[in-house]
């Protein structure tokens, strides 16, 4: 039998938590259960007992035993008001299950909720502190992996709703107010006109590439047609060396001819060059309007459609300029996938691994299980490998937008890579291929230093082989390579914050010498 995946219901007092909870158990067919009632059994006290004796924070606490300890049985949970603050709470709650936040207009809740007997927060003004708290909350609130509003929709509906989202089960990026889901799966791409409408009001603009070879741009277009949304479409060259400012450029001129307002919203269709440049226009056009991803290669599915990060290349180098500005949706469907050359998906295979990498033994013994389905391209185990590192970069991202500390983790087997890409003047070898490489190489590095072991160097290699990566470092590095490593962002003067991977899930970021690097890497 599947592990339950269990439903999480939080949102303000006057939301509906407990009634929806119970219609959506019977929707499932299993057990709801509230969570303020388990609190109250596990404490022997009222909440407003609890309140008064002891405080919130000591009822917060109680909260979160009694998370940790439900019966395996119970498929529904309500959540208490002020649950997910904790955001420690929140983040185990987003990857444990589905949390759904439910809400009204304060208006609504206040008349829901009367005058608040037993509810110790609301005093004698239910709708003035409701308004409140649930401004208070807003940014919590939006972490989920939906938010919908109970104002005008029956328990049933709701339920209904719900049902949809969990078999949907999007990864949810948490980034407060900011935040956004990625849908993966088979056929997600047809969402685009619903996700598009959801989140602009005016007109959609598609980036895209590529010709007869793959169909995915015109049924965009003609999805958002179909939603009301007839895109105006920009067509680019699409590749890395027309990664540049004159692309977006383009994108911006053919907004701006068209006429278009700050709600707009622009999706790029395509892999990472598509995306990234896709992003930078969308970030800077009218200082900023809505941006979707529909990310048709694995490179991009997993890595460069999540994250924020956008740029183009400038002569000196790749990515010089750029922006972080997140999407407000971004849909992976593996069918996208059928098209793509199968060196291209492969040469994606490398960032999936490095995701597994750094996530821990259980998702690395996962792609030795499936390596062979994914270098086939198998629909099933590319969705869990994608899920897999979707889901590992949320995490980082989550916790270090920015990249000033634990996200130049994903920069695992990326210092030596870029050597390897730039010395080649980015055509000879995959960006792919050189994270394959440079994962050997930060291995050889780390076990220069004392700290891998040959062993988890011999089972990399092995992985690599069999998803068909590139291992044979030795000879690939010369010395043009090693004047290449260190020449990008990563660079702080002498030093170079380097990734030094050890057993699965224990990878470390250091400041070390740069020649002290490439001494280990020549072994000498
Ligand atoms: P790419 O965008 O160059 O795509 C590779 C090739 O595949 C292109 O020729 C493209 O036209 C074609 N293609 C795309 N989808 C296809 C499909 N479904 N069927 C057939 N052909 C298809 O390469 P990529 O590997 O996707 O992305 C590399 C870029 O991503 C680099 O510029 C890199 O800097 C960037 N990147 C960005 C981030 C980030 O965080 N923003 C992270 C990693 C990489």
């Amino acid at each position: 039998m599947l592990p339950i995946v269990r439903v999480y219901l939080s949102g303000p007092m006057g939301a509906g938590k407990s009634t929806v909870a119970q219609a959506l158990a019977e929707q499932l067919g299993t057990r709801a259960l509230d969570l303020d009632a388990q609190v109250e059994k596990l404490a022997g006290r009222s909440i407003p007992e609890i309140f008064a004796e002891r405080g919130e924070s000591a009822f917060r606490g109680l909260e979160k035993e009694a998370l940790m300890d439900l019966p395996s049985e119970v498929g529904v949970v309500s959540l208490g008001g002020g649950t997910v603050v904790d955001d420690e709470t929140r983040q185990a709650l987003l990857r444990d299950g589905i949390l759904i936040t439910l809400t009204a207009d304060p208006a609504v809740l206040a008349s829901r909720v009367g005058k608040g007997e037993g509810r110790p927060l609301l005093g004698d003004d239910p709708r003035g502190n409701l308004g409140r708290i649930l401004r208070a909350r807003a940014a919590a609130y939006a972490e989920a992996h939906a938010v919908l509003d109970t104002g005008s929709l029956e328990p049933q509906e709701i339920a209904a709703e719900i049902v949809g989202i969990r078999n949907l089960a999007p990864i949810v990026v948490p980034l407060g107010l900011r935040t956004y889901r990625v849908e993966v799966g088979r056929g997600t791409r047809h969402r685009i006109g619903i996700r598009a409408s959801e989140h602009a009001d005016g007109d959609a603009i598609v980036v895209f590439d590529g010709g007869a070879d793959r169909p995915w741009p015109a049924e965009a277009i003609r999805d958002l047609t179909l939603a009301g949304k007839p895109p105006i479409e920009v067509k680019l060259p699409g590749d890395e060396a027309h990664k540049n400012v004159a692309s977006v450029e383009q994108v911006w001129d053919t907004a701006l001819d068209a006429g278009v307002d700050r709600r707009a919203i622009i999706v790029g269709i395509g892999g990472g060059v598509i995306g990234d440049l896709t992003a930078f226009a969308a970030s800077t056009l009218l200082r900023g309007v809505a941006l979707g991803q529909v990310p048709t290669t694995l490179l991009a599915m997993v890595d460069s459609s999540v994250g924020g990060k956008t740029g183009f290349n400038r002569p000196r180098g790749k990515n010089l300029v750029g922006t972080f500005y997140q999407p407000k949706f971004v849909l992976c469907d593996v069918e996208t996938l059928s098209t793509l050359p199968s060196e291209e998906r492969i040469a994606g295979l490398a960032e999936v691994v490095k995701s597994a990498w750094l996530d821990g033994e259980r998702s690395v013994s996962m792609l030795e299980s499936d390596a062979e389905a994914l270098m086939a391209g198998d629909p099933e185990a590319s969705i869990r490998a994608i899920r897999m590192s979707i889901t590992l970069k949320s995490r980082i991202v989550h916790e270090d937008e920015h990249e000033s500390g634990r996200r130049m983790l994903l920069n695992l087997g990326h210092t030596v890579g870029h050597g390897l890409e730039a010395a080649s003047e980015y055509r000879g070898i995959r960006h792919g291929e050189g994270v394959a490489l440079g994962m050997l190489a930060a291995m050889r590095v780390a076990a220069q230093m004392g700290r891998g072991r040959p062993e988890e160097t011999a089972r990399l290699t092995r992985l690599l082989e069999r998803l068909g990566l590139p291992t044979d470092l030795d000879r690939r590095l010369n010395s043009r390579v090693l004047g290449f490593i260190g020449s990008d962002k990563k660079r702080r003067g002498d030093k170079i914050h380097f990734v030094i991977p050890r057993l699965p899930g224990q990878t470390e970021v250091e400041l070390l010498d740069l020649d002290e690097v490439k001494r280990a890497l020549v072994g000498s």
